[in-house]
């Protein structure tokens, strides 16, 4: 497979086209953006390390039978995927309370989700990602009820694989945000699962050990989500 022309430059990763129509390479660059992109930071080691963490994390989703886009890893900071028509929803679980739910509903932040909350989110910047709801996406289209179910299906099933994964890590997966595409029709987890995306807490101290440490300015950042990573049994060399 041979890479070609820059399709798209996201916050934190790029695309490139393939020779393949049905493939792209997504190359996982430093670029750390918090807020909606009103704070950009170079991370040194976050491409490699992200890479690596979803390379591994989308590997274990696979072999408990969750379709994703995800085919090999080609470099320290690039994978091979399926080339998606992406759905514009965010779908959110939390299974611990913390971030916006914290700020919307005045909830105690820690406090725990039974059962786990499931949220959609529009992925629009300039609107801030907007909470939305199944009516909203139906009726302006950017996903169909059907699609929906499936999605959440499948975000429910992402929880059962990892919350397992982490805990055994002796860390607590607390939140963590999917997306999804369309490849021949059929629904698939695409872009990543990584420490960017998702809240991890160490599940004796409840340390922050994920993205926050970039948004609350608490440092350490790329050598919290090594410490997860070896947690669970990911080497970065
Ligand atoms: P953002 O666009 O939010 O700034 P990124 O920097 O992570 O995010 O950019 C990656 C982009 O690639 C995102 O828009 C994501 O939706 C998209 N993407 C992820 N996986 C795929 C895929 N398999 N096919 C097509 N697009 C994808
Ligand atoms: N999240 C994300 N991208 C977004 C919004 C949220 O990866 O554009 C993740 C976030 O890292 C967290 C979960 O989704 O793990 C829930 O985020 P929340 O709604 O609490 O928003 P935040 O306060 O983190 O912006």
């Amino acid at each position: 497979m041979e890479k070609r022309q820059e399709l798209y430059a996201g916050k934190a990763k790029s695309v490139f086209a393939t020779d393949d129509p049905d493939y792209l390479v997504l190359h996982f660059r430093d670029d750390t953006s918090a807020f909606d992109g009103e704070r950009m930071e170079s991370l040194a080691r976050k491409g490699m390390v992200n890479n690596r963490f979803n390379a591994f994390i989308m590997e274990k989703l696979a072999e408990a039978g969750i379709p994703t886009h995800f085919e090999k890893r080609l470099s320290d900071t690039e994978s091979l995927v399926k080339r998606l028509e992406m759905i514009p929803v965010e779908c959110v679980v939390r299974n611990v309370a913390a971030g916006s739910l914290v700020k919307r509903l005045g909830v105690t932040e820690g406090q725990s989700l039974t059962p786990p909350t499931f949220e959609l989110f529009l992925k629009n910047d300039a609107q801030h990602d907007p909470m939305i709801n199944e009516s909203l996406a139906e009726t302006f289209g950017w996903a169909t009820p059907e699609q929906l179910a499936e999605m959440k299906t499948l975000t429910f099933r992402v929880n059962e694989v990892l919350k397992r994964l982490f805990a055994e890590g002796g860390l607590l997966l607390v939140d963590y945000k999917l997306e999804f595409g369309l490849f021949k029709g059929e629904i698939v987890l695409g872009d990543e699962f990584s420490p960017d995306g998702c809240r991890l807490w160490d599940a004796e101290t409840r340390e922050k050990l994920d993205k926050d440490r970039f948004r609350q300015g608490l440092g350490g950042v790329i050598e919290a989500y090594e410490e997860v990573g070896r947690r669970i049994g990911i080497g970065f060399d």
